[in-house]
């Protein structure tokens, strides 16, 4: 039996072997462990382990456990899709979303963003793959959405994450990554101070590294595989 905080260093070092590899400053890239399916015990020894960052997808499922480690003080990501009718949930619990495409959400989540905590550190994720039942802003509405969102009094908008489609080819992974990352420039030309590029995930996270990632998405390749997405 391989232990959590074993799979959460054999990926550690996974990062920082991508980072040598490819030129990366030692450091450069955050792991965010995609806790989604996992119960809070095992999000416990993680924290135990060093890890300080996890992602969740569903919100009710999220907020549970936000509430249960609330001593331990982690980083909460929401990276899932996000429903009107919950975002109030998630300005009040998470830490940052990842997965904003839509304007009336980015609107509803400032709003509701409580006074006593600071901005809500945001993503918008784009649909570089053009697949039509994914997620993601198309790349020519991303402009608009990100002065836009970045306009927001609550909202700190803090880069860009996509999905791309799945698949082996190294060279292709890159590829995708590398429009991510090319979109991303251009808005900093546009003036927008982003810092974020979330890309990567427990079968890709080399070739993202490679072309620029600074956070990767890992679940699998640390908790094991899911029963559902
Ligand atoms: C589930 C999920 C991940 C983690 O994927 P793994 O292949 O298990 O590493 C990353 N990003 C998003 C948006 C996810 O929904």
């Amino acid at each position: 039996m391989i232990t959590l905080p074993t799979k959460l260093q054999a990926v550690l070092a996974r990062i920082a072997d991508a980072e040598r590899e490819y030129g990366r400053a030692a450091g450069d890239v955050q792991l965010l462990a995609v806790s989604k399916t996992w119960p809070a015990i095992a999000v416990a020894e993680l924290a135990a382990a060093g890890q300080r960052a996890f992602g969740e997808s569903y919100v009710q499922e999220g907020i549970e456990k936000i509430a249960e480690l609330r001593a331990l003080g982690l980083n909460w990501h929401f990276i899932g899709s996000l429903q009107a009718n919950k975002t109030r949930l998630v300005a009040e619990g998470f830490d940052w979303v990842q997965s904003l495409d839509r304007l009336r959400i980015a609107e509803r989540l400032s709003e509701q963003r409580p006074a006593s905590l600071p901005p809500l550190s945001v993503c918008l994720q784009v649909n570089i793959s053009g697949e039509a039942t994914k997620g993601g802003v198309w790349p020519a509405e991303l402009p608009a959405l990100a002065h836009a969102v970045a306009a927001l009094p609550r909202l700190r908008l803090r880069g860009l994450l996509a999905l791309p489609a799945p698949g082996d080819d190294f060279l292709e992974q890159r590829r995708s990554f590398r429009r991510l990352r090319e979109l991303s420039e251009r808005l900093q030309a546009d003036g927008l101070p982003l810092d974020t590029l979330s890309m990567g995930m427990s079968a890709d996270l080399e070739a993202a590294i490679a072309e620029g990632a600074t956070l990767v998405r890992v679940g699998t390749a640390i908790f094991g595989e899911r029963n559902r997405a």
